[in-house]
């Protein structure tokens, strides 16, 4: 498992490898950033009996993960809302036994700020009574809603973006694109790791991106009717894009789009991908700036249940077409 950090995030990686100091962490950055990917590789590390960075694949335990029964690196995630007490009692449970593969067990929590205060109270009980061959990883991109209780007894470990120079030379030796395309992927996802690597190595995924950004251009500039049947198909659940999750990853597509167009237009960014693609929307920047801000706010407010959908939708690209 080949890992890109920073100098001083593989500086502790190797540090508490090599010497295995503290048994709580939390790492912590954006999402996109590669951050549980990172924790994995992590995990793996500390596992190994020869104590290599990403594991030797040779050692006994390293042979042994790779087994479908192999789970004594647990990862506790949720796509509901919250990690519940009982969520972080049931993983605990896992816990009491002893390893049997290797020296230790590595529970990693993912998006850890989702634990209610409830659960952390009783994760903080976990963390404070380690037991000796256990390893507990948070990882988080908002630690501000962790209590100060858990924040102080962890080793905080902070993931960074990474230069564009750094990611490009990484990308090129990883991925087998063309420099044009890959230089494009970071610019357009903004220096995020895992996304350049995603979307760089899954074509379709790509395609799917470049689907979402075209039908974004035609909702733009169709009529009121043709804008309306369209936000009734995308909201409809019996509708070809029929769930939540796809709903938000369609408006996560515009808003990058969006976020990708205004950096070009006050020439952050140099990509000429969409031109040559001959994808564009006829949109000025003040306009593109408003449209931003609204539609972030849209896709927080897709994730509460109470919303309606349509209605959201509605009023955003309907709505506008009144204000003219
Ligand atoms: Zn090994």
């Amino acid at each position: 498992m080949d890992l890109f950090v920073s100098a001083n995030v593989l500086k502790i990686f190797e540090k508490e490898i090599e010497n295995e100091v503290s048994q709580s962490f939390l790492f912590y950055g954006d999402k996109g950033l590669g951050v549980l990917y990172a924790a994995k590789v992590f995990a793996r590390s500390m596992l190994c009996e020869k104590k290599v960075l990403g594991g030797c694949d040779a050692c006994y335990f390293c042979k042994e993960s790779l087994k479908e029964w192999y789970d004594e690196i647990i990862i506790l995630e949720t796509k509901e809302d919250s990690l519940k007490v009982e969520d972080v009692k049931k993983v605990s449970k896992k816990l009491y036994y002893k390893p049997q593969y290797g020296r230790k067990k590595v529970l990693i929590i993912n998006e850890a700020e989702k634990l209610t205060t409830d659960a952390q109270a009783s994760l903080l009980k976990i963390i404070e009574e380690p037991k000796k061959d256990l390893i507990i990883i948070l990882v988080s991109d908002n630690k501000e809603r962790l209590l100060d209780t858990i924040l102080s007894r962890v080793v905080c470990v902070n993931f960074f973006k990474k230069n564009k120079q750094d990611l490009l030379a990484f990308l090129e030796k990883k991925v087998k694109k063309n420099k044009e395309l890959i230089s494009f992927c970071v610019d357009y996802f903004d220096n995020m790791i895992k996304d350049c690597v995603d979307y760089l190595e899954n074509e379709e995924m790509f395609k799917q991106e470049m689907k979402n950004i075209s039908e974004f251009i035609k909702l733009y500039s169709s009529s009121f009717y043709q804008a309306s049947l369209y936000i009734k198909d995308i909201t409809d659940f019996e509708g070809e894009i029929s769930s939540k999750e796809n709903l938000t990853r369609l408006i996560a597509s515009w808003i990058r789009f969006l976020k990708f167009q205004v950096k070009k237009e006050m020439e952050v960014v140099e990509s000429d991908y969409f031109l040559k693609n001959n994808i564009k929307i006829d949109m000025s920047l003040e306009e593109m700036f408003v449209l931003l801000g609204a539609l972030k706010k849209t896709y927080e407010a897709i994730n509460k249940d109470y919303l309606n959908k349509r209605l959201l939708l509605e009023t955003l690209f309907l709505g506008r077409m009144f204000k003219l």
